[in-house]
């Protein structure tokens, strides 16, 4: 039941938007409120927003009932930034315009196009977006701008805060303010009058206070995503541009980014990489500040547990096992335009490091598989980590980042402090040249004991990254809610209410995503967190990170494969607490349709996954529970056994559907059907236009093709074997047929 002052705000919604893109049933807000990080709140409303106009009157909407928003796009941030118990207007994959620009030069793309794609769309003009966080094939360019995300290359020098050019942005009010048109700019400029001044006051006292303006210039050396991007106020003058990067890392709580233009960077062809393995951290991290004055652009640090958790995977060099207990590798990338110029880095990297002890001499590699067997080892630490923890437990991956030159003796100290909070399976690895570290843990959340722990380790890691070294408590994940309580203590009194000011001279009413960045609640970190209850053996390591949605064919139809699992935990939690019996037959009820009928149990979601989890396979053991009386097995045996025929039958069947459509055409047999299915209380199916046709008949293939030599092998799926293309579809073979040819 929603609160009276929601019920208005629906009610006003259902004005420009249908209902069927606004949400308010208990399971799909629950699903759909879900995000990659720890904390969990269920929206009320859920919106699925189409266009830039009804994001605007939706603000407006807001605005008028004091409703609060927070937006979302791949939903896998890690600092709670993207949840929210009030409403959640979801901008994802239907936004998905772009436009390359200069040759290249630029791009200009709505907020749900994921980072990898926009990749794919520049690689032919040789560039690429300079954010490059380790989640850019799932992560949207509408959260990677909002959270300044970053990578193992961009450093400083390339984050969305260094490369943006442009933005369309939606204020609190609905008010659209274009930064790449001055027209849109002096329009703006005179419509908000009063904060455009307060603005350009902020800038001024900021860059007066000498002291200050000093203190951000240093602390944004290093990677820093804790609070607002202040640097706004010192590196610009005009208002508008200052807005404009304050956008960056803002995680939705300033304004909404409908289009965003980034000037893109160089994607060297050439690549060589080496696994340099150092007897010690001191040694690695010397090395690693020597790397960030050379031609280098990635140098991933591993400690020895991160190697150790990793050493017994498939394809991992044999000699990671024999290395002593101090060991430390570095993992570095050197790129270039042209192959001769890769072969003088690699020699300026040699020579660079030649004073540094080493355990194996330097050997670079440049060819694909070599290199990629090497980034596997780094990119398999994440989840070697989540893929061993105990049931019901969360992994968490901390973000930090400390001047370079503190680098050894602050990985040190992080280790003492996760040796001293018995966190004996963490990790800890990192973008060396940066400063910038992960370490990666198992917490269980289910015991006030264990959220105690959580919280008085956290507060040691926080005095430590920002006493002892000055560090960043959040290099490149976002404040959220997860580091709010710690935004002053790392900037002091002055530079917080400086963020506190833009806050309120952005989002006067504290509309926009109330309750991250800036929250006056100390414990708020430690609140609202996530419960990771057992459901399936199948699906029980699942992270949520949220890899898998861009491939599972039903996200924009029903449910995501994350959204599939997140429902199983909350009705195997209904169950054992018996908590609330109506809930758990609600869903049961609704996930029937959601979450088991359009599930095409076709297993891509295992290719996204980093665990590779395939829920497909749990819905199969779904569906298996349904059908163990011994009637459906007996059915399912048959079908099973007789499967050549079954499909005949149902080629048939959609072949004498398309004729009739033919002879009737297509309104009235959709009429007939309908009809028919009303009066077989939903057991006759109901045709509609876009119904194929049967597929052809399957030859069997023959494997090699005239050259003699074995192409492909193909898997038909029980789907492509029975139906073909619909009627008037401009390609109208069907996909067997495609593949025997
Ligand atoms: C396994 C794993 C690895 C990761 N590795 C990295 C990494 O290497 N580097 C890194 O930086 N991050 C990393 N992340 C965190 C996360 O993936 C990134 O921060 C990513 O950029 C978030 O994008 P998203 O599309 O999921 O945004 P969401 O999580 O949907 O949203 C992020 C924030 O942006 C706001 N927002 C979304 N769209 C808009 C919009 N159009 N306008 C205004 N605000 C908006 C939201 O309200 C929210 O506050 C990782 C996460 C996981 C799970």
């Amino acid at each position: 039941m929603l609160p009276e002052n929601y019920k208005l705000f629906y009610r006003d919604l259902l004005t420009f938007i249908p209902d069927t893109r606004l949400i308010t049933d208990p399971l799909r807000t629950l699903v759909y409120g879900t995000d990659a990080s720890f904390y969990r709140l269920i929206p009320k409303i859920v919106i699925k927003a189409d266009s830039e106009d009804e994001v605007s009157r939706i603000l407006q909407t807001a605005d008028r009932h004091n409703i609060a928003i927070t937006f979302r796009a791949a939903g896998t941030s890690l600092s709670g930034q993207a949840v929210t118990d009030s409403v959640l207007v979801i901008c994802g994959g239907n936004w998905n315009k772009y436009k390359i620009l200069d040759n290249g030069g630029r791009i200009r793309l709505q907020p749900g196009i994921i980072g990898g794609h926009a990749n794919r769309y520049l690689a032919p003009f040789g560039k690429k977006l300079g954010p490059d966080p380790a989640s850019i094939n799932a992560a949207m360019i509408g959260g990677i701008a909002a959270n300044n995300a970053s990578g193992m290359c961009c450093g400083v020098a390339q984050n969305s805060y260094q490369t943006i050019h442009g933005m369309r942005i939606l204020f609190h009010d609905g008010t659209l303010l274009d930064t790449t048109d001055r027209k849109s700019c002096e329009r703006f400029k005179k419509t908000h009058r009063a904060l455009v001044d307060d603005i350009e006051q902020l800038g001024e006292t900021v860059r007066a206070n000498t002291e200050l303006a000093a203190r951000i210039r240093q602390k944004f050396k290093i990677k820093n995503t804790t609070g607002y991007s202040l640097n706004a106020l010192v590196d610009f003058k005009d208002p508008i541009d200052i807005i404009l990067h304050l956008m960056i890392g803002s995680e939705g709580s300033l304004g909404f980014a409908s289009e965003i233009t980034y000037n893109t960077v160089v994607e060297h062809p050439n690549k060589a990489s080496s696994l340099m393995i150092f007897p010690d951290i001191a040694n690695a991290c010397r090395a690693a500040s020597i790397l960030k004055k050379g031609p280098v652009d990635a140098a991933e640090i591993m400690d020895r547990a991160s190697l150790r958790s990793v050493e017994d995977k498939e394809g991992m060099p044999g000699y990671l096992k024999e290395f002593s207990q101090k060991t430390t590798a570095l993992l570095v990338e050197t790129r270039a335009h042209a192959h001769d110029e890769l072969l003088r880095n690699i020699d300026t990297v040699k020579q660079s490091l030649a004073d540094i002890p080493m355990e194996l001499p330097i050997e670079f590699t440049d060819k694909v598989d070599e290199y990629t067997r090497l980034w596997n080892i780094r990119k398999g630490l994440f989840p070697a980590v989540g893929a061993v923890r105990e049931i019901g437990t969360t992994v968490i991956i901390e973000d930090v980042a400390f001047p370079i030159e503190r680098l050894a003796d602050a990985t040190l100290d992080l280790r003492d402090l996760m040796t001293e909070y018995r966190y004996h399976e963490a990790i800890i690895f990192g973008h060396a040249r940066e400063g910038n570290l992960h370490f990666v843990f198992t917490q269980d959340f289910a015991t006030q004991k264990e959220v105690e722990r959580y919280r008085r380790f956290m507060d040691d890691v926080c005095e430590m990254v920002v006493e002892k070294y000055d560090g960043s408590l959040k290099a490149e994940h976002g404040t959220g809610r997860n580091m709010a309580p710690f935004v002053k203590m790392e900037w002091g009194a002055e530079a917080y209410a400086m963020m506190q000011q833009i806050k309120s001279i952005l989002d006067p009413k504290n509309l926009l995503n109330p309750g991250v960045v800036i929250n006056p609640n100390p414990n708020v970190h430690v609140e609202n967190l996530k419960p990771l209850p057992r459901t399936s053996a199948i699906v029980d390591r699942c992270t949520e990170c949220g890899f898998c949605e861009s491939f599972c064919p039903s996200r924009e139809l029903t449910l995501t494969p994350r959204q599939r699992i997140v429902a199983q935990r909350e009705m195997s939690r209904l169950k054992a607490t018996r908590e609330n019996p109506q809930r758990l037959a609600e869903f049961e009820k609704n996930y029937d349709y959601l979450g088991e009928q359009t599930c095409a149990v076709d297993g891509m979601c295992a290719v996204g996954c980093p665990i590779d989890i395939n829920t497909g396979e749990h819905t199969k053991e779904v569906r298996g529970r349904k059908v163990q009386r011994p009637i459906f097995q007996w059915m399912a045996n048959l079908i099973a056994n007789n499967f050549e025929r079954v499909a005949a039958v149902a080629r048939l069947g959609l072949n004498i559907a398309d004729q009739t459509h033919h002879v009737l055409g297509p309104d009235i047999l959709e009429q007939m059907t309908s009809r028919f299915k009303s009066i077989g209380k939903g057991w006759l199916p109901c045709w509609n236009r876009y119904m194929p046709k049967g597929a052809g008949p399957i030859k069997a293939p023959n494997p090699h093709s005239g050259d003699g030599l074995l192409k492909v092998v193909y898997f038909p799926s029980c789907i492509t074997r029975t139906m073909g293309p619909a009627r008037g579809d401009p390609d109208d073979e069907s996909l067997t047929a495609v593949c025997q040819r």
